[in-house]
């Protein structure tokens, strides 16, 4: 892989192949003063991760590691870099002492991964000496995390670190924003007759439907697995839509799951729903989507403020702790959202504007 500034691509460029681009990180538009990026290899394994490390001004850079088979090793480096930038912003939205950092895994989930590949994964994180501690993400299990966590004491959300699978906090802070949410559009608690489509029912998205279908929401679901969705179908008596038309589904609230840039502008204009709430991280393609959103009247929970819930149970629970402190902290990312909303509906400015000037204004004051 060629890593280099736009010069020294220039300079090499007759060392590629004809055709090949260069990839570029210094001046990557997603690069944003990161304070290191690590690329690392073992050849046993057949390992090829990134890791991000955006910010360290409140703590030791903290994130998860997601595994996912990036069509491009320049994919994976704009998806490490966004990934990482975002956890700096979550983390201090969270009120946690924490910095920004995230890593991917350039590998199937359901193909490559082996513990060797695991433990080599580990490894790298072990040799940053505690500037980056890893957690689970997409294609990355808490199972896996104990394999990780045999390599490195930088591993979080395992047996040892804290409460295990974060999955089901982060889905208790979505549902706590969704509720909020509705309370701020809809000026009700009752989520009873009130239609959700949910994209994406892996670890967070069944866990929010489920909570969902508890509150009396109905459920329109979809995921690219059909067992997933068949699962969700028979208990939640949800009904079944393509995920490509998720976000177009005649509901009150849509709720991504899934992967990020989902909100675009394609997508935007297609919306029919007056709330868009849920898990998945970089939800929105480009900075301008946020004021697509204001200006179609749609409320937007931006993503790093609603699904915060995983990393405060990581950061905040220790082996002896019990889940109430987590819990507590979880469920006020409603009240965050909550003065978020208000906010930007007195600035007339998007919602992730008004997030993103809170998490600075905490940043500032530690630099
Ligand atoms: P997961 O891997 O368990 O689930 C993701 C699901 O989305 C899978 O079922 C997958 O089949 C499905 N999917 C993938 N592409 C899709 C598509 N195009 N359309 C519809 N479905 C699709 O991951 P997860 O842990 O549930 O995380 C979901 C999202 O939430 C991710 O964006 C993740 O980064 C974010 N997130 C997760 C946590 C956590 O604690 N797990 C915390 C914060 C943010």
């Amino acid at each position: 892989m060629n890593i280099s500034t736009r010069h020294r691509a220039r300079d090499r460029a007759s060392d590629m192949e004809p055709g090949s681009q260069p990839v570029t990180l210094f001046d990557h538009p997603e690069f944003r003063d990161h304070e290191q990026v690590v690329f690392g290899h073992d050849a046993g394994s057949g390992l090829r991760t990134i890791i991000a490390i955006h910010d360290t001004r409140l703590g030791p850079a903290a994130g998860g590691c997601r595994m996912w088979s990036y069509a491009s090793d320049a994919a994976a480096l704009t998806d490490a870099l966004r990934l990482s930038r975002g956890m700096t912003y979550k983390n201090a939205l969270a009120g946690l002492d924490l910095g920004g950092g995230k890593a991917v895994i350039i590998a199937d989930a359901n193909r490559d991964k082996t513990p060797e590949l695991l433990e080599a994964f580990g490894t790298q994180v072990e040799r940053l000496a505690g500037r980056y501690r890893t957690a689970e993400d997409v294609g990355i299990s808490s199972q896996d995390m104990e394999i990780v966590a045999r390599r490195t004491s930088h591993a979080l959300g395992t047996k040892q670190t804290g409460l295990g699978d974060p999955s089901p906090y982060t889905a208790l802070g979505v549902f706590e924003g969704i509720r909020a949410a509705v309370r701020h559009r809809f000026e009700t608690d009752d989520l009873g007759g009130l239609t959700v489509s949910v994209q994406g029912l892996g670890n967070v998205g069944f866990g929010v439907a489920r909570m969902l279908h508890a509150a009396g929401a109905k459920l329109i679901v979809s995921d690219i697995n059909a067992t997933a969705v068949s699962r969700a179908v028979e208990a939640f008596g949800a009904n079944a839509t393509e995920p490509d038309g998720a976000h177009a589904v005649k509901a009150d609230i849509f709720c991504p799951c899934a992967l990020g840039a989902g909100l675009n502008k394609t997508t935007i204009p297609q919306l029919r729903a007056q709330i868009v709430a849920g898990a998945a991280n970089n939800q929105l393609a480009t900075d301008t989507d946020g004021e697509a959103l204001r200006r179609a009247g749609i409320l937007y929970a931006p993503d790093y403020a609603i699904n915060a819930g995983g990393i405060i149970s990581i950061a905040l629970a220790g082996p002896e702790d019990g889940d109430a402190l987590v819990r507590e902290k979880t469920i006020a990312i409603g009240d965050t959202l909550t003065r978020i909303f208000q906010r930007a509906e007195e600035e007339g400015r998007p919602t992730q504007v008004i997030a993103d000037r809170l998490a600075e204004e905490r940043l500032s004051a530690a630099g």
